[in-house]
């Protein structure tokens, strides 16, 4: 019977959740949630990502706490017990195996926008980068985060192809000095105003034939 003392209810339901039943109860709804795409909590979740917000937040929470307390004691933040290398947060085994997926994130982030620059055709991945069509980027990068984090979240979304395209670093660049608009689309402009039509050929004159009499 659920009394009025809230504080009360939670701790009489956290000690039956402890229970064999409560536990068989717990394990039930969270393969229902599950399998209505739900989150283990019974929240709904969005793409990929495999928790609700709150759930994602709050693990991200406790990922912070354990890393600064992993980074205090000199240790990996990764791993946890290898010993940390000068200048970074993870040992060296830690450190190729998060470069390695992040490379692997970043092709197909990279492959799923096209592969190469929009603008200039660029297709080597070491110059490709992400390009906020609207100019949202700072807004955004606020928000959600930059880097590695953007391309996770450009995954969990289905790739939007509307708000974002793939630019290499030097149109990327050029369009953002340039107030918007890359030098190269100018220069294209240019040639283009400056080349002449070429003179249409004449249509050849219809040749009207007499039939000959005899
Ligand atoms: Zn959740
Ligand atoms: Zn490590
Ligand atoms: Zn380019
Ligand atoms: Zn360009």
């Amino acid at each position: 019977m659920p009394s009025k003392d809230k504080e009360k209810n939670r701790e009489q339901s956290r000690r039956w959740s402890n229970t064999a039943k409560g536990r068989e109860y717990q394990k039930i709804k969270v393969r229902q949630y599950k399998a209505e795409g739900k989150c283990h909590c019974g929240r709904s979740r969005v793409g990929k990502r495999l928790c609700c917000d709150v759930c994602t937040a709050d693990k991200r929470e406790r990922t912070r706490v354990r890393r600064a307390a992993c980074e205090a004691a000199g240790l990996c933040s990764r791993c946890g017990w290898a010993p940390k290398e000068q200048g970074r947060s993870l040992c060296s085994v830690c450190f190729e195996k998060t470069r390695a997926t992040r490379q692997a994130l970043k092709l197909e982030v990279m492959a799923a926008y096209g592969g190469r620059c929009v603008c200039c055709g660029e297709s080597n991945h070491n110059f490709l980068s992400i390009d906020h069509i609207f100019n949202d980027g700072q807004a955004r990068r606020k928000e959600e985060g930059a880097g590695t984090v953007f391309y996770y979240w450009l995954r969990d979304r289905g790739f939007p192809q509307d708000r974002y395209r793939c630019l290499c670093l030097n149109c990327n660049f050029g369009r953002r000095i340039n107030g918007g608009i890359c030098p190269h689309e100018e220069q294209r402009a240019k040639v283009a105003a400056e080349a002449k039509p070429a003179p249409k050929p004449r249509p050849a004159k219809p040749v009207c034939r007499k039939p000959t009499l005899f």
